[in-house]
């Protein structure tokens, strides 16, 4: 990612015929798509998994409390409880806090679909409050605007790897008895103020799915300092029963009880295995991320034409996306052209996300509407993720500088 590197790029993108657009039958920048997220599997993971089925434990075994104390303590927190995925995580922790039927709930417009729909599990209705425009992160004078007196529980989602204002949220939550609970599938490593995700919450969920940070195949996990919700989501995990096999054996009993109803949530030992060999690694990956990152916000502070969301003072972000915004008036074409011509040249670029409160389902149950989070609606509409992650190529990072600086050559122009 040197100086030069990008001279070239520039001469090629600037240098006549070869700047016709892929999409306009030009050549593009990589023949092979450059996917926004991908995994990355070495061979002591495969060693990992294949050692767990050559054990006796294909799930509930000694991955599990091994992968829960690994993640746990290097967030220094007393419990992690591992589940199927994070959505069963979120799932789990909305269950423990006591949230049900009349509860309301409150959500950032812009998140994955998951963070409302455990809500929805519960028989309880989420709130949909607008974000900062600056970082897409939930507003917390918004989240304050939302609070009734049903309201339970805020979800707070640490949107592209950006821990939320837990400061203000803290202070919403204590003064007012709601919980908190921290979606943070994209932010496992970030810290606020020198204190690691996943302790900033009453309870705090991630997702293993192979495009977040830690790769399970699915997987997720909850973190909590409290004892009584970590029983709650142990038990709600497997049924709602009170002693798992283990226990049973160690007190020689065929005896157990389902106290609440719970589901199958369990995680098995084969993704745990993939996962804790993919936690080793993640102090690494996570540098990595943040290079690339620091690379794309030197190389478009220079390029009015995409605006990377803006990172606050005192947080250490862990960059599971990287998004920009295309809405510098100079662009002559709409996202989704920019969009389909990024992809022409090979960049796998997305969308994250659709304000959720804008789905189909949602607008049909719920009754939400345009209008409801309008902070949240006008971001959408000129949002951009790059590809970000830590397999990337210094080549394939300059790819999609290539290739957006020579999509805006097309399509943007300096506004007077
Ligand atoms: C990925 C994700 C989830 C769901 O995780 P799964 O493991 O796919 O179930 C929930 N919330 C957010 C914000 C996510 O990005």
């Amino acid at each position: 990612m040197s100086g030069g590197e990008n001279a070239s790029h520039e001469r090629t993108v600037l240098g006549g015929a070869a700047a016709r657009l892929a999409v306009e039958g030009g050549a593009p920048v990589r023949a092979s798509l450059l996917p926004y997220a991908r995994q990355w599997i070495e061979e002591d993971d495969v060693q990992a998994v294949v050692d767990v089925l050559r054990s006796d434990w294909l799930t509930t075994g000694p991955r599990i409390p091994a992968l829960e104390e690994a993640v746990a303590t290097s967030i220094g927190i007393a419990h992690g409880v591992a589940v199927s995925s994070g959505t069963a995580a979120l799932h789990a922790a909305a269950y423990a806090l006591g949230v049900g039927p009349g509860d309301e709930v409150i959500v950032p417009a812009i998140t994955f679909a998951a963070s409302a729909n455990c809500v929805v599990y519960l028989g309880a209705t989420p709130v949909f409050a607008d974000v900062d425009p600056a970082t897409l992160l939930l507003d917390p004078v918004a989240a304050e605007e939302r609070l009734s007196d049903k309201t339970k529980a805020i979800i707070a989602v640490d949107y592209a790897g950006q821990p939320c204002d837990y400061d203000a949220l803290r202070r919403l939550t204590s003064r007012t008895g709601v919980s908190l609970l921290a979606d943070a599938s994209h932010s496992l490593g970030a810290t606020y103020h020198g204190r690691a995700v996943g302790s900033l919450a009453d309870v705090s969920t991630f997702s293993f799915h192979p495009v977040k940070h830690v790769a399970a195949g699915e997987g997720g996990l909850v973190t909590t300092d409290r004892d009584d919700l970590a029983l709650r989501m142990t038990r709600f995990r497997n049924h709602g029963i009170d002693v798992d096999h283990a226990q049973r054996t160690a007190a020689s009993s065929w005896r157990y009880s389902m106290v609440d109803l719970g589901y199958n949530y369990r995680l098995s030992d084969i993704h745990a295995g993939l996962a804790l060999s993919q936690f080793g690694k993640l102090a690494r990956w996570l540098e990595r991320r943040r290079a690339i990152a620091a690379f794309y916000d030197r190389e478009f502070s220079s390029m009015p034409c995409v605006r990377p969301l803006e990172t606050r003072p005192g947080v250490e972000h862990a960059y599971h996306l990287y998004v920009v915004r295309l809405d510098d008036p100079g662009w002559s074409a709409d996202r989704q052209t920019v969009f389909t011509a990024l992809r022409a040249e090979g960049i796998g670029v997305n969308v994250h996300y659709l304000p959720v409160h804008l789905h189909p389902y949602y607008r049909t149950h719920f009754g939400t509407a345009p209008g409801d989070c309008p902070a949240a609606e006008r971001a959408y509409e000129n949002l951009l993720t790059l590809p970000l992650f830590p397999g990337m190529s210094d080549q394939d990072v300059g790819d999609v500088i290539t290739a957006v600086r020579k999509v805006a050559a097309r399509y943007w122009s300096p506004v007077a």
